[in-house]
C-alpha cells in the first residue's frame, strides 16, 4: 500500500531537481565527518580533501571556496570579476537575471546585467558582440564579464566548441568569463568531454559548481581557474554571510560525491531519466518537445487544459518559461517507474483535454 506521503513524493518529484533528497554518498560523508572536533572555518581535513579532489577532477591548481547556495556563488563570483561601473552580459533566461532577486547587482554594488537573446537558452554570440561594441562612451556601464549557464536554464548544453567560441569572443574584448554550473555535472556527462576541457581549457575563468541539485543537501563550490581573480574572495564570503563556521559539513559531502564519481553517476542517471521521459512524451499525439533534451529536464508544449488536468491529478511542475510550456525535471532520485507513471498521466490528461 502506498502511503499518502509516498504519493505526494511521486507527484512532486518532477517539479525540480532540488525537490530530491540527499543522495547516500553525500549523507554518508556527513556522518563520517561527524566525529569529534575539527577546526572551524575551513581549516579542517574535509575541506582540504574536497579541494584536492576538485583540483584532481579539473586537472589544475584552482582556488576553491564553498558557499551555501547558487545565488551567493554566482553573485560573489561576479562581484569579484568587475567593478560597480561595469556590466555583465548574460542570456535573457539566465538565473542571475531572472531568479536571484538582484543579488548579483547588490553584491557588486550596482553592476548592471545586460541580457541578450539566443535560441534554446544559449547566448547568441552576434548579439553578445553587438552588446559589447554598441557603446564605448563613459555614460554606459562597461561590459566586463560574460556569464554562461551550463547546462542552460532550458536543459540544453553548450558544446565545448560553443563554450570556446564564447570565451574567445569575451577575450577579444577583454571580458572575463563566469560559468553558472548549477547543473554542470549534467553537462559533463552529456558532452562526454572532461571537466577541464569544458571549462578553463576553453577559456572559462570562474565556475560556480552546483552541489544541491546534484544530490547534496546544500552547498556550491566557487572555482577560480585564475588565482589572481580570487584575491580577497574569502572576505567577500564572510561579509555576505557565506563563510560556514562548521565548514567540514559543507565540504564533506563534496568528498563523498567526488571520491567515487557519485556526482557524475547522479547526473548520468538524471539525464537518462529525462531522455526516457522525452521519448515517452514524444510518442503522445499532439505533444511536442520545446527544446532538445540534452541534460536532465524536459520541456513540452502542453495545452493549458491538459496542464490543468495533470495538476488536478496531483502532479506538480513548473510552467514559467514561455507560454504553454511545461518543465519536468529529473534528479538522481527519479525512478524509471515514476517516469512511466508521469508519461501515462500526461497521456490521460491530453486525451481528456
Ligand atoms: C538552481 C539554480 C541556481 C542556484 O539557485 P539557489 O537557489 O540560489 O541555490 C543557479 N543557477 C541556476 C541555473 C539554477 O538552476
Amino acid at each position: 500500500m502506498e502511503t499518502a506521503d509516498n504519493a505526494e513524493k511521486r507527484y512532486n518529484q518532477f517539479a525540480s531537481d532540488n525537490y530530491a533528497g540527499i543522495c547516500p554518498e553525500a549523507w554518508q560523508a556527513m556522518a563520517t565527518a561527524n566525529h569529534g572536533f575539527a577546526p572551524s572555518y575551513g581549516d579542517d581535513c574535509w575541506t582540504k580533501r574536497a579541494c584536492e579532489l576538485l583540483r584532481e577532477q579539473f586537472e589544475t591548481d584552482c582556488q576553491i571556496f564553498f558557499v551555501f547556495n547558487g545565488t551567493a556563488a554566482n553573485s560573489l563570483a561576479l562581484a569579484s570579476l568587475c567593478h560597480s561601473f561595469h556590466s555583465v552580459i548574460c542570456h535573457d533566461l539566465a538565473h542571475i537575471e531572472t531568479d536571484e532577486c538582484g543579488a548579483p547587482e547588490f553584491f557588486s554594488n550596482g553592476t548592471k546585467l545586460l541580457h541578450v537573446g539566443g535560441r534554446a537558452g544559449k547566448l547568441d554570440l552576434d548579439e553578445v558582440e553587438r552588446t559589447i561594441t554598441r557603446r564605448s562612451d563613459i555614460h554606459y556601464p562597461k561590459p566586463r564579464v560574460l556569464s554562461l549557464t551550463q547546462a542552460t536554464e532550458v536543459g540544453t548544453v553548450y558544446t565545448v566548441e560553443e563554450v570556446r567560441a564564447a570565451c574567445d569572443l569575451a577575450a577579444r574584448y577583454g571580458l572575463r568569463v563566469q560559468m553558472d554550473g548549477a547543473r554542470f555535472a549534467n553537462a559533463v556527462v552529456s558532452l562526454g568531454a572532461t571537466p577541464a576541457e569544458q571549462t578553463w581549457k576553453a577559456g572559462v575563468d570562474v565556475l560556480c559548481l552546483g552541489g544541491a541539485k546534484n544530490g547534496m543537501a546544500v552547498g556550491e563550490a566557487v572555482i577560480f581557474f585564475r588565482r589572481d581573480l580570487a584575491d580577497e574572495f574569502e572576505y567577500r564570503c564572510k561579509q555576505a554571510g557565506q563563510l560556514a563556521s562548521k565548514m567540514r559539513f559543507l565540504a564533506a559531502p563534496w568528498v563523498g560525491m567526488l571520491e567515487n564519481d557519485a556526482w557524475l553517476d547522479n547526473a548520468r542517471h538524471a539525464n537518462r531519466c529525462a531522455s526516457l521521459l522525452a521519448q515517452e512524451l514524444s510518442a503522445i499525439d499532439g505533444l511536442e518537445l520545446m527544446v532538445p533534451v540534452q541534460a536532465n529536464s524536459v520541456f513540452v508544449r502542453l495545452p493549458e487544459p491538459a496542464a490543468a488536468a495533470l495538476r488536478d491529478a496531483g502532479w506538480r511542475f513548473y510552467t514559467f518559461i514561455g507560454s504553454g510550456g511545461a518543465r519536468f525535471m529529473c534528479s538522481w532520485q527519479t525512478t524509471a517507474e515514476d517516469v512511466h507513471l508521469l508519461a501515462a498521466a500526461v497521456r490521460r490528461a491530453m486525451a481528456a483535454a
